[in-house]
């Protein structure tokens, strides 16, 4: 079977779904490979490096005839227009969120794979890219933060005078915040956080930071210990709290979101007035509506005197690092269907049945929820 790269198209995408290491396994495991050209530059990763890895350079119309099409993010209509009829295609999708391109891919009667429903179970740990993305972002959340802060991040001690640590605040102990509240303590700063789930307290204090509590009780996790919407009253409470902590950070990382759901907007603009001159703000939340009250998507304003970073492309600003573990998460992946002689889709396979949403252009997503335990 044949696997094509295609260079990705939208806009300001670093990323590239396989990189010259994985090449390598790929054919090792009898795949040939097809990489449109350049497809791995902005990634760092020249034509030359795949080829030594074993893939040959095509044209975009010869990637797009390959059996099995692997994609960072979820294509555009020129790119739907060269899909091979009755190919496969891997890439992040978002099936509820593009209805209208999972339409167009079953008048194609291909076979398609969602990285972002591959079940976020332990056997599917290696295929998890959500995750990979996730700690990606929450990682450049820090450095883009530590960028536009115009203090040190670490505390200093100099003859010249003493530098107090920088105050982080991270709204969301999921895999982004945990891995923000990780990356701030090795600079140094000192970091407080906040989660709905308390399972969250534990991992943010392994890390050696605070974790800060609310005396109103009402649980946090939901189905598969995921988070689930508060109630009004809870969210009032909350708000009051993270205005009085977000007063008094230098920095503030959010990161709450709901599956599913607009993110729940946690801190207000009152509180954002009152934050002193030269705060930083990242709301990695951004793209689906921001947990800050004024942050704007995608963009890096400045409001009260605090600059608010809404970027939404975090993973694609590291973009070697994170086109090579999703390489890693989606060639994991392309392994558990089978290997190049003995490839299938096996819809028993919980793993199969969460990620695939078309099989030969049958609509098979959303996947039947888990029998009740
Ligand atoms: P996410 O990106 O959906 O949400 C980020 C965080 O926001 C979550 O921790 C959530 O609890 C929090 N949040 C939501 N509303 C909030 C509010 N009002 N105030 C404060 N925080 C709020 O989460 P994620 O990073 O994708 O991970 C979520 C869950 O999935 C976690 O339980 C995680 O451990 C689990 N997970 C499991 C695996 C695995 O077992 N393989 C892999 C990854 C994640």
């Amino acid at each position: 079977l044949s696997i094509g790269i295609p260079k990705e198209i939208w806009e300001n995408e670093k990323r590239v779904a396989t990189v010259p290491a994985v090449v390598s396994k790929l054919v090792k495991k009898g795949f040939s490979v097809n990489i449109e050209e350049n497809a791995g530059a902005l990634a760092n990763f020249p034509n030359k490096t795949y080829e030594e890895a074993g893939a040959k350079i095509t044209s975009l119309k010869d990637t797009f005839q390959s059996d099995i099409i692997l994609k960072v993010r979820p294509l555009v209509d020129n790119e739907i227009q060269n899909v091979k009829p009755e190919g496969t295609l891997i890439s992040f999708l978002y099936p509820a969120q593009n209805q209208d391109l999972i339409k167009k891919l079953s008048a194609k009667n291909v076979n398609a794979f969602a990285m972002d429903c591959v079940p976020r179970i332990s056997r599917a740990q290696a295929f998890d890219a959500l995750s990979s993305m996730a700690n990606v972002a929450g990682y450049r959340a820090v450095i883009e933060a530590a960028a536009h802060f115009p203090r040190f991040f670490s505390g200093q001690m100099t003859a010249a005078g003493r530098v107090p640590p920088c105050r982080v605040l991270v709204i969301g102990g999921g895999v982004a915040g945990l891995a923000a509240a990780a990356q701030a303590r090795c600079m140094g700063a000192a970091v407080r956080a906040f989660d709905t789930r308390p399972a969250v307290r534990e991992q943010i204090e392994s890390l050696g930071a605070q974790f800060i509590t609310m005396d109103m009780k009402e649980e946090g996790a939901g189905v598969g210990g995921y988070a689930k919407e508060m109630s009004q009253e809870f969210l009032d409470a909350e708000r009051v709290l993270l205005g009085k902590e977000a007063r008094t950070s230098d920095v503030v990382i959010s990161t709450a979101l709901i599956p599913g759901k607009p993110a729940p907007v946690l801190v207000l603009e009152d509180a954002v007035r009152d934050m002193a001159p030269g705060s930083v703000i990242v709301d990695l939340a951004a793209e689906m509506g921001g947990n800050i009250q004024t942050t704007k998507k995608g963009e890096i304003t400045k409001v009260h005197g605090v600059t608010h970073i809404g970027l939404t492309d975090m993973p694609s600003r590291m973009p070697a690092h994170a086109s090579t573990l999703y390489a890693n998460n989606i060639s994991g992946f392309l392994f558990s269907l089978g290997t190049n002689d003995h490839f299938h889709i096996n819809l028993e396979d919980e793993v199969t049945r969460g990620a695939i949403v078309l099989k030969a252009g049958e609509l098979l997503w959303p996947p039947p929820p888990p029998p009740s335990m």
